[in-house]
């Protein structure tokens, strides 16, 4: 790996303790160029801007990936990265879909490790702050014709964040079948940028409703329910927890989801990936059996929900009340910090 440190780090600007989310970025990053079927020489330099020909191929066709993860200060005064190898295997999931090249371990997670040790002392110390880690790739062909590029640029950017989350608002929700994100055969279990461009509109008339989130449902029938904005969801139902199936490929394959699934297991939590509509929701609301719904995702790790509309009905929770969710996301940020042991082998220590 090439390394060019930076002689001018702008970390003395930085306040630490206004970080917001994804706004400031450290001194370096990692570039790897794809070409003639190859992966190039690996280079960690300065954060810098990037130049692109007006006609590359990611600014017409939207040919880009990404992915989301993030490293944590432990206990022990280590630096911890949060299962690194399931964003690397989505990655690469992502890429095929989108005829991308994959991206070996030696650069994803060998050179995300290289890159958080030049930058550790950008990874926040106080509690509830990580390091937002952004790896993606584009497309750099110059060409005008629709065809999959040849040539790639992978790159992974570093974000100290705060507690963005650290005191959460329950979201009011609302299921809109006017527009969908995903469908069976489509991108829907991609991080891929169109994805979250297609969102942005729907999104910004159900705010000005007072709504904060989409609940997706499946456009074939209006009725059986995907995610929640970027979030996966969950709905605890007469002791059981629920969480859509990934089997037709329409959500997103959360890390969180998994890890939940795996908490709420080891609490002896009856769990269930399955088809839930919102007609069942509805039902089990009405007959009284429905306890808590929320959202996970690596943002946020756990969201409430407490409100939910469709149609002219709404069901109203009250999160203050909910019992499993506040536990579930407890355990997961007590195994991140290093508060609890991490029995499962999530953390990647990098030093
Ligand atoms: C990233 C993402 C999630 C959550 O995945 P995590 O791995 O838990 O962060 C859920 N839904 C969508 C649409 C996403 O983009």
């Amino acid at each position: 790996m090439k390394t060019t440190v930076t002689k001018n780090s702008k970390i003395n600007e930085v306040n630490f303790n206004d970080l917001g989310f994804g706004k400031i970025f450290t001194d370096h990053m990692l570039v790897a160029n794809y070409q003639d079927g190859n992966w190039q020489e690996v280079e960690i330099k300065p954060f810098e801007n990037i130049t692109l020909s007006p006609a590359a191929n990611c600014l017409h066709y939207g040919q880009e990936i990404f992915e989301g993860l993030k490293a944590h200060y432990h206990n022990t005064g280590k630096i911890s990265i949060f299962r690194p190898n399931e964003n690397w295997h989505r990655f690469n999931h992502s890429a095929q879909r989108l005829a991308m090249p994959t991206v070996p371990r030696s650069i994803f997670i060998d050179g995300m490790i290289e890159l958080i040790k030049i930058d550790q002392q950008w990874v926040p110390k106080k509690p509830g702050s990580s390091l937002y880690i952004r790896p993606f790739m584009f497309s750099t062909d110059s060409v005008l014709r629709v065809s999959a590029s040849t040539r790639f640029t992978f790159i992974i950017i570093l974000s100290p964040s705060g507690d963005y989350f650290s005191n959460p608002q329950p979201l009011n929700i609302i299921a809109n079948p006017e527009y969908s994100r995903a469908v069976k055969g489509g991108v829907g279990s991609c991080k891929n940028a169109g994805n979250y461009a297609a969102t942005l509109y729907p999104n910004q008339l159900i705010q000005q409703k007072g709504f904060q989130q989409i609940l997706w449902l499946n456009p074939i029938d209006n009725n059986t329910i995907q995610e929640v904005g970027m979030m996966n969801i969950f709905f605890y139902i007469d002791g059981e927890l629920v969480t859509p199936s990934k089997k037709e490929e329409t959500i997103l394959d959360g890390v969180t989801r998994k890890s939940v699934l795996t908490l709420a297991q080891s609490l002896q939590i009856t769990c269930a990936e399955r088809d839930i509509t919102i007609e069942e929701v509805f039902n089990c609301y009405e007959q009284g059996k429905l306890r808590e719904i929320f959202g996970t995702g690596t943002a946020a790790v756990v969201l409430n929900v407490g409100s939910l509309s469709f149609s002219n009905k709404t069901i109203h929770l009250n999160p203050e009340k909910y019992e499993l969710a506040p536990q579930l996301k407890n355990l997961l940020l007590d195994i991140q910090y290093g508060r609890k042991e991490d029995n499962y082998n999530w953390l990647q220590f990098i030093n």
